[in-house]
């Protein structure tokens, strides 16, 4: 059968060709590294052990990591190297371990956490745009759900990702996340232990998505899920969608961050400061992997 891995079910037979995410079977992966950039109860102070996989099956017309997404930088890894990556990173100290747009290897994360499973917090880094089936697999597994929340209309997921379903998909793909994970737990250092926390991007001209999105959340999802509101837009890839070729005005943010704290959504902001950080790791290079 194949590949419905991902919402695109475009079925392609990956022993022969890659499908709509531009992946063959075998497991590919851009960069394995520590990563501190992540929300505080992520990252907190020593950082995240990350480990990016290649390519995406979203594909993001403004991807700001298109590299990888779009062009699948990477190089290929059996399971067995991802588990004894897993273990490198866990030696050296990370809060945590993220598996960031893992979907296309579900299976083969599977069995690298079958030869090695970090005794940390186990976080899933994602576009939201899963499957309930998929995330089942995963039950039991990851401790903590990190998806982002694009997009709350049709016509902009079309412009953005060719996924007009993106909103329908990742309502329901973040409610499966919240019901497996429960209610957020923190650790004594601060560091989540369990629990589902949304991201949220703001895209420039798009206030009222990320309005209506946030009033979803509030009224769907279970009290105190936390939100990492994101001020970091940059253009990239040339992006052809109108009103997407600047960064969003402090006036933008200022708006929806209004509304989060109306709704009385907790979370975290990401300060102007943070925003203009360079936050596009490097791939393909030496030091990608640890
Ligand atoms: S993961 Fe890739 S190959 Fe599988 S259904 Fe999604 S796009 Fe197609």
């Amino acid at each position: 059968m194949g590949c419905e891995l991902c919402p695109r079910r475009c079925g392609a037979d990956r022993e022969i060709q890659p499908g709509f995410c531009g992946l063959k079977k075998e497991l590919r992966i851009a960069r394995i590294a520590p990563h501190l950039w992540e929300e505080p109860p992520v990252s907190g102070r020593r950082g995240t052990g990350a480990v990016f996989f290649s390519g995406c099956s979203l594909r993001c017309v403004y991807c700001q990591n298109g590299e990888i997404s779009h062009g699948c930088a990477g190089r290929t890894f059996t399971p067995r190297e991802l588990a004894d990556a897993l273990k490198r990173l866990t030696d050296l100290g990370m809060h945590s371990i993220s598996l960031i747009t893992g979907t296309p290897f579900v299976p083969q994360i599977l069995e690298a956490l079958a030869l090695y499973r970090p005794p940390l917090p186990l976080v899933w880094n994602s576009s939201g745009y899963e499957t309930v089936e998929t995330l089942r697999m995963l039950e039991g597994t990851v401790d903590v759900y990190l998806p982002d929340l694009k997009h709350y209309s049709a016509r902009m997921g079309r412009l953005c990702a060719g996924a007009p379903d993106y909103f329908t998909v990742a309502s329901a793909a973040i409610r499966e996340m919240c019901r497996q994970t429960g209610s957020p737990v923190l650790g004594e250092d601060g560091i989540l232990q369990r629990g589902t926390l949304v991201r949220h991007l703001i895209l420039p001209g798009l206030t009222g998505e990320s309005m209506k999105l946030l009033t979803w959340i509030r009224d769907t999802l279970p009290e105190g899920t936390p939100v990492s509101l994101m001020r970091q837009y940059v253009p990239c890839n040339g992006v052809s969608v109108p009103g997407l070729n600047r960064r969003i005005t402090e006036q933008e943010y200022r708006r929806v961050l209004a509304h989060m704290q109306a709704l009385g959504l907790p979370g975290f902001v990401q300060e102007a400061e943070a925003a203009d950080r360079d936050f596009i790791p490097v791939f393909n290079r030496d030091e990608s992997f640890i």
